[in-house]
Protein backbone atom coordinates (compact mmCIF):
# COMPACT_ATOMS: atom_id res chain seq x y z
CA UNK A 1 0.00 0.00 0.00
CA UNK A 2 1.61 3.26 -0.72
CA UNK A 3 0.32 6.32 1.71
CA UNK A 4 0.11 10.01 0.57
CA UNK A 5 1.82 12.54 2.63
CA UNK A 6 -1.23 13.33 4.03
CA UNK A 7 -2.70 9.67 4.89
CA UNK A 8 0.74 9.38 6.68
CA UNK A 9 0.29 12.38 8.75
CA UNK A 10 -3.49 11.68 9.77
CA UNK A 11 -2.58 8.10 10.75
CA UNK A 12 0.77 9.25 12.54
CA UNK A 13 -1.79 11.85 14.46
CA UNK A 14 -4.07 8.84 16.12
CA UNK A 15 -0.92 6.87 16.84
CA UNK A 16 -0.47 4.01 13.56
CA UNK A 17 2.66 3.08 12.50
CA UNK A 18 2.79 2.56 8.95
CA UNK A 19 5.67 0.18 7.57
CA UNK A 20 8.12 2.76 7.28
CA UNK A 21 9.22 4.06 10.95
CA UNK A 22 7.62 7.42 11.48
CA UNK A 23 8.25 9.68 14.62
CA UNK A 24 5.89 9.71 16.88
CA UNK A 25 4.01 12.88 18.09
CA UNK A 26 5.39 14.12 21.02
CA UNK A 27 1.47 14.46 22.48
CA UNK A 28 0.73 10.85 22.04
CA UNK A 29 1.62 7.61 24.21
CA UNK A 30 4.84 5.74 24.05
CA UNK A 31 4.81 4.26 20.04
CA UNK A 32 3.14 1.99 18.71
CA UNK A 33 4.98 -1.86 18.00
CA UNK A 34 5.10 -2.56 14.33
CA UNK A 35 1.91 -4.18 13.24
CA UNK A 36 2.16 -7.24 11.66
CA UNK A 37 -1.47 -7.03 10.07
CA UNK A 38 -1.86 -3.02 8.89
CA UNK A 39 -5.70 -3.22 9.43
CA UNK A 40 -6.13 0.31 8.20
CA UNK A 41 -5.31 -0.79 4.31
CA UNK A 42 -8.42 -1.60 4.59
CA UNK A 43 -10.01 1.24 6.17
CA UNK A 44 -10.03 4.02 3.66
CA UNK A 45 -13.50 5.67 3.26
CA UNK A 46 -15.28 3.20 1.43
CA UNK A 47 -18.89 2.65 0.91
CA UNK A 48 -20.43 1.82 4.61
CA UNK A 49 -22.56 -0.98 4.30
CA UNK A 50 -26.13 0.59 4.63
CA UNK A 51 -27.08 -1.86 2.03
CA UNK A 52 -27.92 -4.13 4.46
CA UNK A 53 -30.99 -3.90 5.69
CA UNK A 54 -31.65 -1.10 8.86
CA UNK A 55 -31.44 -2.47 12.16
CA UNK A 56 -34.18 -1.42 14.01
CA UNK A 57 -34.27 1.07 16.00
CA UNK A 58 -34.73 0.94 19.61
CA UNK A 59 -37.80 2.80 21.23
CA UNK A 60 -37.47 2.73 24.91
CA UNK A 61 -39.74 4.49 27.07
CA UNK A 62 -38.59 7.75 28.79
CA UNK A 63 -38.75 7.71 32.21
CA UNK A 64 -38.78 11.93 31.95
CA UNK A 65 -41.42 12.39 29.14
CA UNK A 66 -41.56 16.23 29.70
CA UNK A 67 -37.64 16.61 28.33
CA UNK A 68 -38.58 15.18 25.30
CA UNK A 69 -39.84 19.05 24.37
CA UNK A 70 -37.19 21.05 25.61
CA UNK A 71 -34.87 23.54 23.69
CA UNK A 72 -31.41 23.97 24.35
CA UNK A 73 -31.64 26.93 26.93
CA UNK A 74 -33.95 24.50 29.14
CA UNK A 75 -32.65 21.19 28.71
CA UNK A 76 -29.27 22.91 30.00
CA UNK A 77 -31.01 24.42 32.96
CA UNK A 78 -32.97 20.92 32.78
CA UNK A 79 -29.19 18.80 33.16
CA UNK A 80 -27.72 21.48 35.44
CA UNK A 81 -30.69 21.58 38.06
CA UNK A 82 -31.55 17.76 37.91
CA UNK A 83 -31.67 15.62 40.96
CA UNK A 84 -33.21 12.31 39.87
CA UNK A 85 -30.10 9.90 40.95
CA UNK A 86 -27.53 9.95 43.56
CA UNK A 87 -24.75 11.08 41.50
CA UNK A 88 -25.96 14.72 42.22
CA UNK A 89 -24.73 14.32 45.71
CA UNK A 90 -21.22 13.41 44.17
CA UNK A 91 -21.13 15.69 41.36
CA UNK A 92 -19.44 19.06 41.29
CA UNK A 93 -21.06 19.97 38.95
CA UNK A 94 -22.84 18.25 35.60
CA UNK A 95 -21.28 17.78 32.46
CA UNK A 96 -23.77 19.05 29.50
CA UNK A 97 -22.01 18.46 26.10
CA UNK A 98 -20.34 21.42 24.14
CA UNK A 99 -20.09 21.96 20.36
CA UNK A 100 -22.21 22.72 17.42
CA UNK A 101 -26.05 22.99 17.71
CA UNK A 102 -26.70 21.44 14.52
CA UNK A 103 -23.41 19.18 14.10
CA UNK A 104 -22.75 16.67 11.20
CA UNK A 105 -21.17 14.34 13.50
CA UNK A 106 -21.90 13.37 17.42
CA UNK A 107 -19.82 11.88 19.68
CA UNK A 108 -21.54 9.82 22.69
CA UNK A 109 -19.18 8.63 25.50
CA UNK A 110 -19.73 7.28 28.84
CA UNK A 111 -19.30 9.48 31.77
CA UNK A 112 -17.25 12.74 32.92
CA UNK A 113 -14.39 11.90 34.77
CA UNK A 114 -12.79 13.89 37.26
CA UNK A 115 -11.10 16.34 35.08
CA UNK A 116 -14.71 16.98 33.43
CA UNK A 117 -16.62 16.94 36.70
CA UNK A 118 -14.02 19.64 37.60
CA UNK A 119 -14.09 21.59 34.91
CA UNK A 120 -17.51 21.05 33.23
CA UNK A 121 -16.71 20.01 29.76
CA UNK A 122 -16.51 16.86 28.15
CA UNK A 123 -13.05 14.45 26.99
CA UNK A 124 -10.33 16.93 29.09
CA UNK A 125 -8.41 14.18 30.20
CA UNK A 126 -5.79 12.31 28.08
CA UNK A 127 -8.27 10.05 26.62
CA UNK A 128 -9.79 13.62 25.26
CA UNK A 129 -6.53 14.64 23.61
CA UNK A 130 -6.17 11.24 21.85
CA UNK A 131 -10.12 12.17 20.91
CA UNK A 132 -8.88 15.70 19.90
CA UNK A 133 -6.48 13.69 17.71
CA UNK A 134 -8.72 11.52 16.21
CA UNK A 135 -11.24 14.41 15.31
CA UNK A 136 -8.23 16.54 13.46
CA UNK A 137 -7.51 13.13 11.94
CA UNK A 138 -10.42 13.34 10.22
CA UNK A 139 -10.39 16.91 9.87
CA UNK A 140 -12.88 17.56 12.74
CA UNK A 141 -12.74 19.64 15.54
CA UNK A 142 -14.69 20.63 18.80
CA UNK A 143 -13.62 24.42 18.54
CA UNK A 144 -15.72 26.59 16.76
CA UNK A 145 -16.28 25.70 13.13
CA UNK A 146 -19.18 24.90 10.59
CA UNK A 147 -21.43 22.16 11.11
CA UNK A 148 -19.86 19.91 9.01
CA UNK A 149 -16.38 20.39 11.21
CA UNK A 150 -17.72 20.98 14.76
CA UNK A 151 -18.56 18.07 16.28
CA UNK A 152 -21.31 17.72 19.46
CA UNK A 153 -19.54 16.13 22.12
CA UNK A 154 -22.18 14.50 25.06
CA UNK A 155 -21.78 12.06 27.62
CA UNK A 156 -24.57 9.65 28.45
CA UNK A 157 -24.38 10.22 31.94
CA UNK A 158 -23.93 14.06 32.78
CA UNK A 159 -22.71 13.48 36.30
CA UNK A 160 -19.41 11.39 37.53
CA UNK A 161 -19.91 8.42 38.65
CA UNK A 162 -17.90 8.05 42.05
CA UNK A 163 -14.35 6.87 41.75
CA UNK A 164 -15.36 6.65 38.33
CA UNK A 165 -16.96 3.22 38.71
CA UNK A 166 -19.27 1.63 35.86
CA UNK A 167 -23.02 3.40 35.66
CA UNK A 168 -25.60 1.38 37.03
CA UNK A 169 -28.97 0.92 35.26
CA UNK A 170 -30.58 3.35 37.22
CA UNK A 171 -28.86 6.39 36.18
CA UNK A 172 -28.30 5.57 32.89
CA UNK A 173 -32.79 5.39 32.57
CA UNK A 174 -32.97 8.49 34.98
CA UNK A 175 -29.92 10.25 32.58
CA UNK A 176 -31.26 8.45 28.98
CA UNK A 177 -33.59 11.61 28.35
CA UNK A 178 -30.77 14.11 28.35
CA UNK A 179 -29.00 12.67 25.78
CA UNK A 180 -32.34 11.40 23.64
CA UNK A 181 -33.05 15.11 23.72
CA UNK A 182 -29.73 15.96 22.61
CA UNK A 183 -29.35 13.72 20.03
CA UNK A 184 -33.00 14.92 18.44
CA UNK A 185 -31.64 18.82 18.76
CA UNK A 186 -28.79 18.32 16.92
CA UNK A 187 -30.10 15.74 14.20
CA UNK A 188 -26.53 14.72 13.54
CA UNK A 189 -26.08 12.84 10.22
CA UNK A 190 -23.79 10.13 12.23
CA UNK A 191 -23.24 8.90 15.75
CA UNK A 192 -20.32 7.88 16.77
CA UNK A 193 -20.81 5.85 20.21
CA UNK A 194 -17.18 5.47 22.19
CA UNK A 195 -17.11 2.68 23.74
CA UNK A 196 -18.93 -0.32 25.35
CA UNK A 197 -21.07 1.66 28.02
CA UNK A 198 -22.40 4.39 25.27
CA UNK A 199 -23.20 1.71 22.58
CA UNK A 200 -24.90 -0.36 25.04
CA UNK A 201 -26.91 2.65 26.82
CA UNK A 202 -27.61 3.54 22.64
CA UNK A 203 -28.93 0.44 21.30
CA UNK A 204 -30.27 -1.08 23.82
CA UNK A 205 -28.11 -4.31 23.45
CA UNK A 206 -26.41 -6.44 25.97
CA UNK A 207 -23.62 -7.32 22.81
CA UNK A 208 -20.07 -6.54 23.30
CA UNK A 209 -18.01 -3.44 21.85
CA UNK A 210 -15.89 -6.20 19.28
CA UNK A 211 -19.95 -7.62 17.90
CA UNK A 212 -21.19 -4.22 17.61
CA UNK A 213 -18.29 -2.67 15.72
CA UNK A 214 -17.82 -2.64 12.31
CA UNK A 215 -21.13 -2.23 11.24
CA UNK A 216 -23.70 1.26 10.76
CA UNK A 217 -26.71 0.51 13.83
CA UNK A 218 -29.68 3.15 14.01
CA UNK A 219 -30.25 5.32 16.72
CA UNK A 220 -34.17 6.90 15.85
CA UNK A 221 -33.27 6.80 12.67
CA UNK A 222 -29.55 8.14 12.76
CA UNK A 223 -27.18 5.71 11.45
CA UNK A 224 -24.43 5.01 14.70
CA UNK A 225 -21.36 3.70 14.20
CA UNK A 226 -19.44 1.77 17.41
CA UNK A 227 -16.05 2.54 18.31
CA UNK A 228 -13.33 1.75 21.20
CA UNK A 229 -13.58 4.01 23.90
CA UNK A 230 -10.16 6.64 23.89
CA UNK A 231 -9.31 5.57 27.52
CA UNK A 232 -9.03 2.14 26.08
CA UNK A 233 -6.73 3.18 23.09
CA UNK A 234 -4.33 4.33 25.35
CA UNK A 235 -4.13 1.03 27.28
CA UNK A 236 -4.25 -0.74 23.67
CA UNK A 237 -1.75 0.84 21.18
CA UNK A 238 -2.51 -2.06 19.13
CA UNK A 239 -6.72 -1.39 19.10
CA UNK A 240 -6.05 2.15 17.01
CA UNK A 241 -5.67 0.74 13.41
CA UNK A 242 -9.41 -0.79 14.28
CA UNK A 243 -10.55 2.24 15.69
CA UNK A 244 -9.49 4.10 12.58
CA UNK A 245 -11.46 1.96 10.78
CA UNK A 246 -14.31 2.66 12.62
CA UNK A 247 -13.98 6.52 11.98
CA UNK A 248 -13.46 6.08 8.51
CA UNK A 249 -16.67 3.98 8.77
CA UNK A 250 -18.72 6.83 10.18
CA UNK A 251 -16.78 9.29 7.45
CA UNK A 252 -18.30 6.85 4.72
CA UNK A 253 -21.80 7.64 6.58
CA UNK A 254 -21.78 10.78 6.50
CA UNK A 255 -20.01 11.85 2.83
CA UNK A 256 -22.71 9.64 1.69
CA UNK A 257 -25.50 11.14 3.58
N1 LIG B 1 -14.65 9.55 29.42
C1 LIG B 1 -15.88 9.74 28.91
O1 LIG B 1 -16.53 8.80 28.48
N2 LIG B 1 -16.38 10.98 28.89
C2 LIG B 1 -15.70 12.02 29.33
O2 LIG B 1 -16.22 13.13 29.26
C3 LIG B 1 -14.42 11.81 29.85
C4 LIG B 1 -13.91 10.56 29.89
Amino acid sequence: MRWTERQRAMLRTIGVRLFEPVPSPADMPAPVPPLPTLEVRTARPAAPPLAAPAEPTVQRLSLRPEIATLDWPALRDAVATCRACALCESRQQTVFGVGHARAHWMIVGEAPGEQEDRQGQPFVGDSGKLLDNMLRALGLTRDEAPAERQVFIANTLKCRPPKNRNPDPAETAQCAPFLERQIALVQPRVILAMGRFAAQALLGSDEPLGKLRGRVHRYRGVPLVVTYHPAYLLRTLADKARAWEDLCLAAGVVKGS
